[in-house]
């Protein structure tokens, strides 16, 4: 029989649509794959009491003949930055812990009204500040691939609930690289959209002005199909654009033929330092364009001076937004509240908010509020705006001559647990390819391009397009995965070692 949690989303979206497997076995296919390999991932913060319930109503209005969305029955999971009514909401931190939202995020909404089924909501770094899912107040998740290694950060969660077959689809955030990120290194397909492409209602913010949320998942096809579910304008958030999206599902299934690649311009950055990336990620990067211009893509080499600044520019921009929008954890209207006998409001709030917070989150408050300080405003804040308008420009500039740009997705392979989290700038480097398109609004794609020679661990490809252009990374993403699927004779993830298969780790 086949393995319900083996298959893409669009594939059991068919066989639950042909009625040949119910929403509820393909539910508790996945439940069982969380219970045999969770223990060892850590995925998932909370698993929901309620999956099978929702299930067996899609399968019941899908027996009376009614008309369900493409994805109706397929199991989603969703990161905790996303607030749900039927589940607890932490954003990884113990200040959230056991918090329940009154309302659902947009995008959860969307999904339940689509008919697909959450399953839980996964681990994070707190308040989605990190690349590797350690700064998780609830302890860390691990990447398939290689139990002492990081899945990413910070939806590290989403991606490897995704990568070791515990979900076929996820919901994940993308601030600073946190969805493409983790997909680089779990060997998953992720996408930021357009900024104001996918609402922000209900995702617990970060900094309001780079936020965006998205798909995680395995195929280029299953991200367009979940972006069509959760993707459009929303009157709840006030960056969301009225724009007339075309379908992404679509886009992915046009881009498979590989017809997109006939001159396509493919915008290589001659800044991007060689000597930052990992020997294997470079080679991967070069071989897959190679691929593409072997079907008649054109390699064009561009300029883009100022995205050497993104990383510094962000880390001001970033803390200064996060500081204010924390600012909320006030120990009266959300979460804990340390009690201090005969203190003050401000005793209680400085004790709530000292053992609430993490040592990541603590450190870029302080550092946004320093940036955002009289006297200093100007000087960090006022320069790093300076910087993300002269990124935008080095953006507009190159999508006057190509299509889209090509980078490695992220400096390296996966680390080991431990490796980086006592130095935050090694930690915030890994960023530096995926930071520039939140800072310009544009849309990214990370899908995987191979594994590096040297320790055999997934590597990502990372094409970003002008803002509104989204389709556009799914025709190029899906072109490219079907080249790379077929010279691989299958899936990359077919080659991650099995979890589980005894209940136990590798
Ligand atoms: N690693 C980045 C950071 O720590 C990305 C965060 C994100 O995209 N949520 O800020």
């Amino acid at each position: 029989m086949t393995d319900l949690t083996r298959l893409s989303a669009a594939a059991l979206a068919e066989k639950l649509s042909a009625g040949d497997v119910s929403s509820v076995e393909a539910t508790q296919a996945h439940l069982d794959r969380i219970s045999a390999v969770d223990g060892d991932i850590h995925a998932f913060l909370h698993v929901s009491d309620h999956a099978l319930e929702v299930a067996s109503d899609i399968d019941r209005r899908r027996a009376a003949g009614e008309s369900l969305g493409a994805l109706a029955g397929v199991p989603l999971a969703i990161k905790d930055v996303l607030v749900t009514t039927d589940m607890p909401s932490t954003s990884g931190s113990k200040i959230l812990e056991g918090y329940m939202s009154p309302y659902d995020a947009t995008v959860v909404a969307r999904a339940r009204a689509a008919g697909l089924v959450p399953l839980g909501k996964t681990n994070m770094d707190e308040f989605a500040m990190g690349s590797s899912t350690e700064h998780s107040a609830y302890g860390p998740t691990r990447n398939p691939w290689d139990l002492d290694r990081i899945p990413g950060g910070s939806g590290g969660g989403s991606a490897a609930a995704v990568a070791s077959f515990e979900a076929p689809l996820a919901l994940g955030s993308d601030t600073g690289g946190s969805i493409r990120q983790p997909a680089h290194v779990t060997g998953t397909v992720g996408l930021k959209p357009t900024y104001g492409g996918v609402s922000r209602y209900g995702a617990i913010a970060l900094a309001s002005s780079l936020d965006q949320v998205g798909p995680v998942t395995r195929t280029v096809l299953d991200s367009g199909l979940l972006h069509d579910v959760i993707g459009g304008h929303d009157i709840n958030d006030s960056t969301s654009l009225a724009h007339a999206w075309p379908s992404f599902a679509a886009a992915a299934r046009e881009g498979a033929s590989g017809e997109v690649l006939k001159g396509l311009r493919i915008g290589v950055i001659k800044e991007l330092p060689d000597s930052g990336f990992q020997a294997g990620v470079s080679e991967s990067f070069r071989a897959a364009l190679a691929a593409m211009e072997a079907q008649g893509a054109e390699i064009v080499e561009i300029s883009a001076p100022h995205f050497e600044y993104g990383v510094a520019a962000y880390y001001l921009i970033l803390p200064a937004e996060a500081s204010s929008n924390l600012a909320k954890f006030d120990s009266v209207r959300f979460g804990l509240r340390v009690d201090v006998p005969g203190g003050t409001v401000e005793d209680v709030m400085a004790a709530t908010r000292d053992a609430g917070f993490g040592d990541e989150v603590k450190r870029r408050i302080i550092l946004g509020t320093y940036a955002l300080s009289a006297g200093y405003y100007d000087a960090y804040y006022g320069s790093a705006q300076k910087v993300r308008t002269l990124i935008q420009r080095d953006f507009d500039a190159a999508f006057a001559s190509v299509d889209v740009i090509a980078t490695p997705s992220a400096p390296t392979t996966a680390f080991k647990l431990g490796e980086k989290i006592d130095d935050p700038l090694q930690m915030y480097l890994n960023d530096v390819t995926t930071i520039p398109a939140n800072l310009a609004g544009v849309p990214g794609i990370s899908i995987p391009s191979g594994l590096a020679a040297e320790d055999g661990l997934p590597v990502g490809i990372q094409f970003l397009a002008p803002a509104h252009e989204d389709a556009r990374l799914y025709r190029v993403g899906a072109a490219l995965e079907a080249l790379l699927v077929d010279s691989w004779g299958g899936p990359l993830l077919d080659r991650a070692p099995v979890l589980g298969s005894n209940g136990g780790s590798r």
